[in-house]
């Protein structure tokens, strides 16, 4: 069957198709990786199938393509669609394009929303965070949040350690000292 596509278009239509191991995504994993952090990938079973789960924070990250989860677009009303630096709207067959681009914007908030419900911490990644010269601060805020979680998970345990001693120990030292009265 012979290939209609010029190679050009043949790109452009390849970077706009999901799939796993797309690029952004793998900065992400290499990053984590190289920085002592482990995942899983595309877990069955967690809505949405985030791009990346860490359970033992809690969490599921998501690597979003900038055009296809339509990042910083204008998403009420129909027309009114704007297009935003990294999103830009195709002109033919723009109705197909917005309905398109609001569909994945609405099943996405669905996925988080549902995940959150049950406990788990979201964090979406835009492709756009992940350029030469803004990923190292996009990923160190990723590990700030990562340690937040993985914090609140434990500080449960650690606070009713803490309360159980301090109950006992001034009731000690009170027995025996008076403070100076
Ligand atoms: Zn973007």
């Amino acid at each position: 069957m012979p290939d209609r596509l010029t190679p050009t278009q043949r790109h452009t239509c390849m970077s706009h198709i999901h799939s796993r191991d797309t690029k952004p995504e793998l900065l992400v994993r290499r990053w984590l990786w190289s920085h002592g952090y482990r995942y899983r990938l595309n877990v069955k079973g967690v809505p949405g199938r985030p791009d990346i789960v860490m359970r033992p924070y809690h969490t599921a990250i998501f690597v979003n393509g900038c055009f296809w989860h339509g990042h910083n677009v204008e998403t009420h009303g129909r027309a009114s669609l704007q297009n935003s630096d990294c999103c830009k709207i195709p002109q033919t067959n723009r109705d197909f394009w917005v309905n398109k681009i609001r569909r994945n914007q609405e099943r996405d908030q669905q996925n988080y929303h549902i995940l959150q419900e049950n406990g788990w911490h979201v964090i979406v990644i835009w492709e756009c965070q992940l350029k030469p010269n803004s990923i190292k601060e996009t990923m160190l805020k990723v590990e700030t949040m990562l340690c937040d979680y993985f914090l609140a998970l434990h500080r449960p345990k650690i606070i009713s350690y803490a309360t159980t001693e301090d109950a006992e120990l001034p009731m000690a030292a009170e027995d025996s000292e008076d403070y100076g009265r």
